[in-house]
């Protein structure tokens, strides 16, 4: 029997065509194809400016800068995520601290961001971002952190790696209606892929350009933008410390196509979904819960197992009977680096209770009805 892995992209002859024809133009890199992908985006989730890069990390470490994020500044975010969503704050030198996850969404709690908000006040602690991450693709409840976010002060980051095509009060993530600005990651296994990749879009002009600056080495070519006595036409002035954080024409080609078919992928994540929720109903397990007024985009299917107990039982079986089940997330503030830093296990026990019982199961577009199928009685056999 064929393996079944937990996720996996879906290439096309017209995405394989569009690379070609990239690779038989004059452009490899920082050519026509990266606004045009920037502008599918845009023109889908409703932002005004977005701005290509290498990957999600890059995105989320740019905006972070963007926002003036460094030292002595701390950057909150979700401990049920991948360790990137935490690790932009600490590249700028601040210090990131977590708020601990809903039981039922497994996003950020937002009673319990508020709670930290009003102690951090009263220690001068306050951050200067919060990363809500919208776990499995699912958003957060952006309009209540918006309102969090007025009353504290602080910007607000949208980590949506897992969301893109999903919405939140039926406007698309990444509209950027209650934050300033979002970031995407089109990894093979997200919902979007260009092979590596991320994006953040923000309706703030002044981000856009301080973080397009920013991932190409702070360096300016435009005479208007200039301070200095301009020597020649050749001239360039570095005008910050930035990176090479580019992307490549060979990328966004396959990005523009693949966001042709984005509103299909989601469509076909959400049937699996459902048919998910209906064949697991009776099994002893937890079945994902999605808020009213929220359309998830189901990067994700994460069932949780009732018994905690035979979490590794059960993911042993399934992986021995070639069902590639994962486990998203191990809680950040458990990882050793964190350790080090000061957490310990028993700092956010809602995120770590689910992480013992946590699998996620295969999740992708051409996933077959019988691929799932199997997928199902194996589960069913295994937790029996
Ligand atoms: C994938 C992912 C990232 C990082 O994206 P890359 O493109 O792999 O750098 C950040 N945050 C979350 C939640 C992710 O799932």
């Amino acid at each position: 029997m064929s393996f079944i892995p937990y996720g996996r992209q879906s290439i096309s002859d017209e995405d394989i065509a569009a690379v070609v024809d990239v690779l038989q133009s004059d452009w490899l890199t920082q050519g026509p194809d990266i606004p045009q992908f920037e502008a599918s985006v845009t023109d889908y989730v409703g932002a005004a400016y977005a701005v290509s890069v290498c990957n999600g990390t890059a995105a989320l470490h740019l905006a972070c800068l963007a926002m003036g994020l460094s030292s002595g500044d701390y950057l909150w975010t979700s401990p049920n995520t991948f360790v990137a969503s935490a690790n932009c704050g600490l590249y700028c030198g601040a210090q990131v601290d977590f708020v601990d996850i809903d039981p039922a969404t497994l996003n950020m709690d937002v009673a319990a961001l508020e709670s930290k908000l009003f102690q951090a006040e009263i220690d001068g602690r306050l951050p200067k971002i919060v990363v809500p991450v919208h776990f499995a693709g699912q958003s957060c409840d952006m309009e209540k952190i918006r309102e969090l976010a007025d009353r504290f002060g602080f910007y607000l980051l949208e980590d949506a790696s897992h969301a893109i095509g999903g919405s939140y009060q039926d406007v698309p993530v990444g509209s950027c209606r209650y934050s300033d600005a979002t970031v995407f990651s089109f990894h093979p296994v997200k919902v979007v892929t260009t092979g590596e990749g991320g994006m953040v879009v923000t309706n703030n002009k002044d981000l856009a350009d301080r973080i397009r600056s920013l991932a190409t080495h702070g360096i300016t070519k435009d005479p208007n933008e200039m301070g200095e006595e301009v020597d020649g036409p050749w001239f360039y002035e570095q005008q910050s410390l930035g990176f090479n954080y580019r992307i490549t024409d060979l990328q966004c080609a396959l990005g523009v196509s693949q966001m042709s078919r984005l509103q299909q992928f989601v469509d076909r994540r959400n049937e699996l979904a459902s048919r998910y929720d209906e064949l697991l109903a009776d099994l002893p397990l937890t079945l994902p819960m999605i808020l009213d007024g929220v359309r998830s985009a189901w990067h994700l299917y994460v069932v949780q197992l009732q018994d905690m107990d035979l979490r590794r039982e059960v993911f042993e079986q399934l992986r021995a009977a070639g069902i590639g089940v994962n486990v998203h997330y191990i809680p950040v503030h458990t990882q050793p680096y964190y350790r080090n830093l000061g957490f310990k296990q028993g700092d956010f026990p809602v995120a770590e209770n689910y992480y013992r019982r946590a699998i996620s199961l295969p999740m992708f577009p051409a996933l077959s009805e019988s691929d799932q199928d199997r997928v199902v009685s194996e589960l069913a056999k295994a937790v029996a």
